[in-house]
């Protein structure tokens, strides 16, 4: 569904049906309450760039709100986990390279 940044985003839900205004996003809507989401956080968040680029059903993201620097803003900070390799997945837009080889150019200077 079309966030109010619009982008496309799969955890974005609104309700406009017979002049109802429901919007959450399904990913943060565990946060507690001083981290609640806000139709603005749409606007900088990384999911949907990362949706787009990485389709694999083993991903899993996590969703937390962070602060700018000298805590001005709020944003949404993404953590990202395979549950088929077990490992946190430190480029999510990539992925951690067990289903999808990794090109040598994205793993050079990573090992050893
Ligand atoms: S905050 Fe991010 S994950 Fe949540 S609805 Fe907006 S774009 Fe999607």
């Amino acid at each position: 569904m079309r966030t109010p940044a619009g982008t496309e985003c799969p955890y974005f839900y609104g309700d406009y049906y017979r002049g109802r205004n429901q919007e959450e996003c399904r990913l943060l809507e565990a946060a507690p309450p001083a981290n609640h989401w806000t139709p603005d956080l749409c606007r900088t968040c990384p999911v949907p760039a990362i949706t787009r680029a990485n389709a694999c059903p083993h991903l899993v993201l996590t969703a937390s709100i962070s602060k700018t620097l000298l805590g001005l803003r709020r944003q949404v900070k993404i953590e990202a986990f395979c549950t088929k390799t077990n490992q946190a997945v430190s480029e999510p837009q990539i992925g951690c390279g067990e289903c999808h080889p990794l090109p040598p150019i994205t793993t050079e200077g990573k090992s050893k």
